[in-house]
């Protein structure tokens, strides 16, 4: 009955641990969701959107005013001069903005160089879009990669690297070192990158964030995604945009278009008070996540936790093998079961963030976007496994 395509996709795990913990009860560390409220301005804004006059289709690659504030963004964040009419395409979250992108970019046969671990959702992507994923691993303690791996994973048949920056599920921010050698392999075989930069505000320990699309030579080649679900706190919003060169924004736009026709008007409209935030909302939301970083980091290496410290994104990674054997757990969905069972907190499992899924299965992913009450319960509840 089913397509060959989505034969092999099963349920996101991410999703699914959600589902799971609030049949048992618990905390939800495992969506990647904050569980208190936007800013007032923003909320103020849709309510006025509502009320206004933006209730039927917006242009399809998104509202003139929106594009317009995104392009104003980029040009004071990273100094990037855009064109709201050629480069900027709106869609329904970043999720579609990257499915729209590799639809438009990929043919069937075509390769894409995915480093893992990886956020869930780029090789179903590739998949629905016919293409390949290549995995090159991100290893070690900091997930660098070897350049030489990374070359040696390129064929005739690469189209695009895909990457994510701040890193979910790692935290790793990608060096401006490692940035230069994947732009300098991109302008070597002639690829394109694909960057997912829905994390760019959340970066700590005074860490900026680079975007590709500013080093030499890669404006022409980059498709840069990002979003206002993780800056501004409405994942539920689904306001996504994609920034590229005007003939790949057309093609972006053809694919979006066909898939869902435009991303909801008054959010759009209200998605223009975010953008428009002063600085000083950034410096609150760096500060404001660095705190909850570092309350669940304290907690989890209190619990006995191995983790890995994250530089931006807001999920802690942790090696949990020590565990796994002392509970004779086989694996880390097992040990995920365990932890929303015994323990009362939902996590997800590493395996779902890695190909080869064997790199994964002694690894538990926790994210921190919550009031530090949920924190600090969690803690609570976790101290179980030290004692
Ligand atoms: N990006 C979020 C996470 O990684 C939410 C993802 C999702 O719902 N698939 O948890």
């Amino acid at each position: 009955m089913l397509s060959k395509r989505v034969q092999g996709f099963t349920e996101s795990v991410i999703r699914e641990m959600t589902r799971v913990v609030s049949q048992h009860g618990g905390v939800n560390l495992a969506q990647g969701m904050p569980n208190f409220r936007p800013p007032d301005a923003l909320i103020d804004a849709a309510h006025r959107a509502l009320d206004g006059d933006f209730h039927q289709y917006a242009i399809t690659w998104g509202a003139p005013r929106l594009r317009r504030a995104i392009v104003d963004k980029y040009r004071k964040f990273y100094g990037i001069a855009l064109d709201p009419d050629q480069h900027v395409t709106v869609c329904c979250g970043s999720t579609e903005t990257m499915l729209s992108t590799l639809l438009a970019v990929l043919n069937p046969g075509d390769e894409v160089i995915i480093f893992e671990p990886f956020y869930e959702n780029y090789g179903p992507g590739c998949i629905i879009a016919g293409a390949e994923p290549v995995w090159v691993p991100l290893e070690g303690p900091d997930f660098t990669f070897d350049p030489e791996r990374l070359e040696r994973a390129v064929s005739p048949r690469t189209r695009a690297i895909v990457f994510n920056t701040p890193n979910n599920p790692s935290g790793k921010v990608f060096s401006r070192a490692e940035l230069e050698l994947i732009a300098d392999l991109c302008r070597r075989h002639d690829l394109l990158a694909i960057t997912d930069e829905i994390y760019e505000h959340i970066v700590y320990d005074g860490l900026g964030h680079t975007a590709i699309a500013t080093l030499p030579g890669m404006a022409e080649r980059t498709v840069t995604i990002s979003g206002i679900s993780k800056s501004y706190s409405v994942t539920g919003w689904r306001i996504g945009w994609a920034i590229a060169p005007p003939e790949l924004s057309t093609g972006i736009r053809r694919a979006h278009d066909f898939v869902t026709v435009g991303a909801p008007h008054p959010l759009q409209e209200a998605a223009v008070t975010a953008l428009t935030l002063p600085d000083s909302y950034y410096v609150w939301l760096r500060e404001m996540y660095q705190a909850k970083r570092d309350l669940l980091l304290g907690a989890l290496e209190r619990a006995g936790f191995v983790t890995y410290r994250p530089s931006g994104a807001y999920y802690i990674l942790t090696d949990v093998a020590h565990f796994m054997e002392r509970h004779r757990i086989a694996d880390d969905t097992e040990f995920a079961m365990f932890l929303i069972k015994e323990i009362g907190v939902a996590t997800v499992p590493g395996s779902s963030f890695y190909a080869h899924r064997d790199l994964g299965t002694t690894k538990i992913r926790f994210c921190f976007p919550k009031t530090d009450d949920v924190l600090r319960e969690a803690g609570e509840r976790l101290l179980k496994l030290a004692r």
